[in-house]
């Protein structure tokens, strides 16, 4: 078994185990609004349950970064395989919403 930490579902940050009275994996970052933790008796179901719960909570589409880069692919591809594709304004427009979805993915990394 991996002693590997998925990042916090909720935020992206860091995880971290440490040792009280029971083992316990959280997001410290400071900036986490959730603050997720799990407490086990030992150290690898502490890391079981942690990497568990990180991988339901994966899911790129409830990421609205992610909602609206996918949202504005779409109408740039869509665009392209109808007669519209030759209306330079629109198809302009969505290229300008894919920058800039890009660039807030990207400044977020
Ligand atoms: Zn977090």
């Amino acid at each position: 078994m991996t002693d590997e930490l998925k990042p916090c579902p909720f935020c992206g940050g860091e995880a971290a185990c440490i040792e009280e009275t029971a083992w316990v994996i959280g997001c410290f970052n400071g900036q986490c609004a959730a603050a997720p933790s799990v407490w086990e008796p030992s150290k690898e179901m502490a890391i079981a349950a942690w990497n568990t719960r990180a991988d339901l909570a994966a899911t790129p589409l409830d990421d609205p970064r992610v909602f609206g880069l996918v949202k504005k692919a779409r109408a740039v591809v869509d665009r392209w395989d109808s007669p519209l594709w030759k209306n330079l304004s629109h198809t302009g427009e969505s290229i300008a919403d894919l920058r800039a979805a890009l660039s807030a993915l990207e400044k977020n990394k």
